[in-house]
């Protein structure tokens, strides 16, 4: 079980509102000062359901939105997204059935001459988003976390908790829906050859396979 690690910032509990709907919170959550990376960001991106009328069933919880999303305000709209949309194609997963979300809704970044790069989100980060993560839980009630790589995977299973090793079995942790983890299809992007771009991207694929097959039973 993720570990209830104390943090520093004042943590995102007291912008969520009591009044749940989705469209609620996605508004509310323009407005959340939880930690300091609204402050470098241009918008928090919500989590978002496929365009299918059907309740989802599945929940996709990355890391964070990257530079596309940040501009766009829509999650999984870059090269990763367009990859884990392929994934999800081939694994028989209609993704317009899909609630997709991230650990963190604000894009945490340095400057890198031009580019904004990508900057791993921290513990108390992390932590000081939860409530937002929780709130949509409470809202969509999917029968299955995916966890896209290790900053959604320890956040809700535990530092201790390896991708690598465990990747693609259903998980338990107290107080959260049954969970499987799997790379995230950005870590993917970023292997520098081919051969392992493929081999992971036929894992993925795997493990969305197992998550179909644990939505069936
Ligand atoms: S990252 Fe999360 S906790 Fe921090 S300001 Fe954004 S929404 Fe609030």
């Amino acid at each position: 079980m993720a570990s209830r690690q104390s943090s520093k910032v004042p943590g995102a509990a007291e912008f969520v509102p009591p009044t749940r709907s989705l469209a609620v919170l996605a508004e509310a959550v323009q407005g959340c000062r939880g930690c300091d990376l609204y402050r470098n960001a241009t918008q928090a991106v919500f989590g978002q359901t496929g365009s299918s009328a059907k309740k989802p069933r599945l929940m996709m919880v990355g890391e964070q939105p990257g530079d596309r999303e940040d501009r766009e305000g829509v999650p999984f709209v870059g090269p990763a997204g367009r990859l884990l949309d392929q994934c999800l194609e081939e694994a028989g997963i209609d993704r317009r059935e899909v609630y997709v979300t991230n650990t963190v809704k604000h894009f945490k970044w340095e400057p890198r001459g031009k580019v904004r790069l990508h900057k791993k989100p921290s513990a108390g980060e992390i932590f000081a988003c939860r409530p937002w993560l929780q709130a949509e839980i409470e809202m969509i009630e999917p029968e299955l976390l995916v966890a896209l790589g290790a900053t959604a995977a320890q956040a809700i299973l535990g530092a201790q908790f390896r991708v690598t090793q465990s990747h693609g079995e259903v998980m338990r942790a107290e107080g959260w829906p049954p969970v499987l983890a799997t790379a995230h299809p950005a870590s993917i992007l970023r292997a520098p050859r081919d051969e392992d771009r493929h081999r992971q991207a036929a894992e993925l694929v795997q493990d969305l396979r197992n998550a179909k097959k644990f939505l069936r039973k």
